[in-house]
């Protein structure tokens, strides 16, 4: 229906038409900066809710075209995925991040999340290109969590074949599989509870703006309850304030995510991270 409506406006509507060109301009310099060099990753950390601890890192692109500064990734992301250009640049952040992070679970134990769109897992070499990345970098597959939204193995279908696939094929190597933006999709639990999960990441948009407002206050704990109840690791995303990290540790959930406890920064910043914490 989103595509037909698209082709329609493509015809009569001119701000579409000016849409269109921009677009198309976005992935001729996506293009562009994938043949310069221009991407790099960075790390932001998630920690335990009780101890502190950064037990992983998430890994997320970043576009810096020359003499600017950095594109952020709600910015391009939807062009890559449209172009398709998305699956050659979702490799790239994967064997960087992966080769990143290969120090860090070395020497601490730390591992790597990495976002994957739906066109990448509808490839029917995905679940070799990730092998082959683990390989290359000398990580073992507990290494790697793949960051997926929900509606990717809800929808039904030849895709969803593969995906289900590909995501079973790698968590016998030790990969695991984390739903991220956790309740803003389908959440249709009975399927969630048989598909190959491990961690739900609960959306930002549940953390309460203000401490005082209940009705807030018990949506994120229906949120929480619902994710612990099909019995994954609980994390919770955009935990800003002090009072966000209580309020999830009183609900029990497991990890956080979010500036509270760090920024997004570069591998070298979260390799100084691991080094203090370590020194503590
Ligand atoms: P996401 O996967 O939900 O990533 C979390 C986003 O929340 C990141 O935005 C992060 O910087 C931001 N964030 C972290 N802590 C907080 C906080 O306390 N408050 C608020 N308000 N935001 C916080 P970012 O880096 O701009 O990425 C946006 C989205 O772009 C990501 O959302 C993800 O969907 C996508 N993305 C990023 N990197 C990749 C990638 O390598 N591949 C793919 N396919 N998508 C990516
Ligand atoms: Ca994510
Ligand atoms: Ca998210
Ligand atoms: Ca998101």
């Amino acid at each position: 229906a989103k595509a037909e409506g698209k082709d329609r406006h493509q015809v009569f509507d001119p701000r579409m038409r000016r849409e269109q060109a921009g677009r198309i301009r976005m992935v001729e310099r996506l293009r562009e900066g994938l043949e310069a060099d221009e991407f790099t990753v960075h790390y932001q950390p998630i920690v335990t809710l009780r101890g502190g601890r950064s037990v992983a890192f998430e890994a997320l692109v970043r576009w810096t075209p020359p003499g600017q500064d950095p594109i952020g990734p709600d910015r391009f992301i939807p062009a890559a995925e449209d172009s398709g250009l998305i699956v050659c640049l979702g490799e790239w952040v994967l064997r960087r991040a992966c080769a990143d992070a290969a120090p860090w679970f070395h020497t601490y134990g730390t591992t790597i999340t990495v976002n994957v769109s739906p066109r990448q897992l509808a490839e029917h070499d995905f679940a070799d290109k990730v092998r082959r990345a683990l390989d290359d970098s000398g990580l073992p597959g507990a290494a790697l969590t793949l960051e997926i939204t929900e509606g990717v193995l809800v929808r039904s279908g030849a895709h969803a074949e593969l995906t289900l696939a590909h995501l079973t094929e790698l968590r016998s190597a030790g990969v695991r599989v984390a739903i991220d933006d956790f309740g803003t999709g389908y959440s249709s639990l009975a399927y969630l509870r048989d598909l190959p999960i491990d961690f739900l990441k609960i959306d930002k948009s549940f953390m309460p703006d203000d401490p005082t407002d209940a009705q807030q206050g018990a949506l994120v704990r229906a949120v929480v309850d619902l994710a612990r109840s099909l019995r994954l690791v609980t994390v919770a995303e955009g935990v800003e304030t002090a009072h966000h990290a209580e309020l999830l540790r009183t609900l029990g959930c497991d990890r956080g995510q979010g500036w509270l406890f760090g920024r997004p920064g570069t591998a070298a910043a979260a390799s100084l991270r691991l080094v203090s914490e370590a020194t503590v």
